[in-house]
C-alpha cells in the first residue's frame, strides 16, 4: 500500500476549500486597496483580475482608502467593478502626514541626500507617508474596525491562477495571522539603522512579547549562514534584509491592533526612520511578523501566481497549472521563486516549513 501523497495543498484541501456556490461562508475580511485617484485604471484592472481569479465566487467587501477624498468617477468605476459592497475612506491627516516633531532641516538634508545617491523613492516623501501608514495606521483606519482579516491588492497587479481556496477560510481554519507569496531582499540603503532600532526594542522588550523560541527570527536573521548556504552577502547587520513582498499580503486585522504590534511601532517610529531614512512598511512588517508571531502562524500561499512589476509568483506544478488555469510561466525570467534575488528558500529552510499542513 502506497502511503499518502500529502505535500501538496491542493491534494489534501480539493473538497473543503473548493468554492461551493450553495453552501459556503464568507470570513468577516475585506479587500483593501490604498489608491490615488489618478490610479484609476491600473486598480480597475487589479480589481477585474482579482474578482475574475477569486472574488466574483464570493463577493468580498472591498476598502479603498486614499490622503485625499476620492472622485464621483474613481468611486463609480470601481464600484461597478467589484462584486461586493465597496467603501470608501478618507484617511485623517494625522494617520498620513509628517509629524511636527520631525526636525524639517535634518529631514531635507537626509532625502537630498538619499536622492542624490539615486535611493528609490528616496526623494520622495509622499512615499514616506504611504510606507508610514501602511506600517502603523492602516489598521487602525475605521472602516476597517469591524473586520478580522484584509488582503491588501494595488493598482496594476495581476492575479495568474484561479484561486484554489479561500485564503481567508485558511487564515481562520489553520489559525493563520500573515500571508505572502513573494519574499526578497530589501535595499539597504533604504533601512540603514532599522535593525538597530529593532534591536534596542527587543532589549527593552525583554522577552515579554518576543518569544525567540517559537517565532520566526531565524528566517531573518542568518548571518552564521552567509557564505556556507547562501554565497551572496547581502547585507551589513544580522538582518538579512529578507522580507514578505507587502503589496500583496493578507493578515489577521487583530495582531496589527494588538498592544504588542502598536508598542513596537511607536518605538520604530519615534526615531524618525520612516522619514531621516526610508523605511518601507515590508520591512516593517516582516520584522514585527516574525518576531512577534509564532513563526506556524505565517504562511507562504504557494499556489497563488501573482505579478507586481517587476517580479511574477507562478506555480510551477503541471496539473496545478491546469486546474487553476493559470496564465503564467513559471520558466519566465521575472519569476523570483527561486533565483538569488528570493529569500523563499531560506523561508522553507528557517521559516515555518510545512507548518500549512499542521493544525494550527
Ligand atoms: P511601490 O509598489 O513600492 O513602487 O509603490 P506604489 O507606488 O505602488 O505605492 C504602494 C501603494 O500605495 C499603492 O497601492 C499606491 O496606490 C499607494 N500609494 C502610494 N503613494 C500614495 C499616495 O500618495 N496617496 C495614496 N492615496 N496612495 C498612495
Ligand atoms: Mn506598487
Amino acid at each position: 500500500k502506497l502511503p499518502k501523497l500529502s505535500t501538496n495543498t491542493y491534494d489534501e484541501y480539493p473538497l473543503n476549500y473548493t468554492h461551493n456556490k450553495t453552501n459556503f461562508e464568507r470570513e468577516n475580511a475585506t479587500l483593501l486597496m490604498l489608491v490615488r485617484n489618478m490610479e484609476l485604471d491600473g486598480a480597475l484592472k487589479s480589481m477585474r483580475s482579482l474578482e475574475d481569479r477569486f472574488n466574483r465566487n464570493y463577493n468580498y467587501d472591498w476598502t479603498f482608502l486614499n490622503d485625499v477624498p476620492f472622485t464621483e468617477e474613481f468611486i463609480e468605476a470601481t464600484s461597478a467593478m467589484a462584486s461586493g459592497k465597496a467603501q470608501y475612506g478618507l484617511i485623517p491627516s494625522n494617520d498620513w502626514d509628517r509629524p511636527n516633531w520631525i526636525n524639517e532641516t535634518k529631514f531635507e538634508s537626509k532625502i537630498k541626500e538619499m536622492e542624490d545617491n539615486g535611493v528609490l523613492y528616496g526623494g520622495s516623501k509622499s512615499y514616506r507617508n504611504m510606507c508610514r501608514f501602511n506600517s502603523g495606521y492602516f489598521f487602525r483606519q475605521e472602516l476597517l474596525s469591524n473586520y478580522d482579516y484584509y488582503f491588501r491588492v494595488e493598482p496594476n497587479v495581476d492575479y495568474f491562477c484561479d484561486f484554489p481556496y479561500d485564503p481567508f477560510k485558511i487564515m481562520k481554519e489553520k489559525h493563520k495571522k500573515y500571508g505572502f507569496v513573494i519574499t526578497i531582499y530589501e535595499y539597504e540603503e533604504t533601512i540603514p539603522t532599522l535593525w538597530d532600532a529593532v534591536e534596542e526594542y527587543i532589549k527593552v522588550d525583554n522577552g515579554q512579547d518576543i518569544d525567540m523560541e517559537t517565532n520566526a527570527v531565524k528566517f531573518i536573521t542568518d548571518k552564521s549562514l552567509v557564505g556556507r548556504y547562501y554565497p551572496i552577502v547581502h547585507s551589513n547587520s544580522s538582518y538579512n534584509l529578507c522580507h514578505f513582498w507587502s503589496n500583496f499580503e493578507i493578515g489577521d486585522l487583530n495582531f496589527f491592533r494588538s498592544e504588542e504590534y502598536i508598542k513596537f511601532f511607536e518605538f520604530l517610529d519615534a526615531t524618525g526612520g520612516f522619514y531621516y531614512e526610508r523605511w518601507g512598511d515590508a520591512p516593517v512588517h516582516s520584522i514585527l511578523v516574525s518576531l512577534l508571531l509564532d513563526r506556524d502562524e505565517i504562511i507562504h500561499f504557494d499556489q497563488l501566481g501573482y505579478t507586481h512589476l517587476p517580479f511574477d509568483t507562478c506555480p510551477t506544478a503541471y496539473h496545478l497549472q491546469l486546474d487553476q488555469r493559470c496564465l503564467c510561466d513559471p520558466g519566465r525570467e521575472e519569476n523570483i521563486d527561486i533565483t538569488p534575488n528570493s529569500c523563499l528558500m531560506r523561508w522553507w529552510k528557517n521559516g515555518a516549513g510545512k507548518s500549512f499542513m499542521r493544525e494550527g
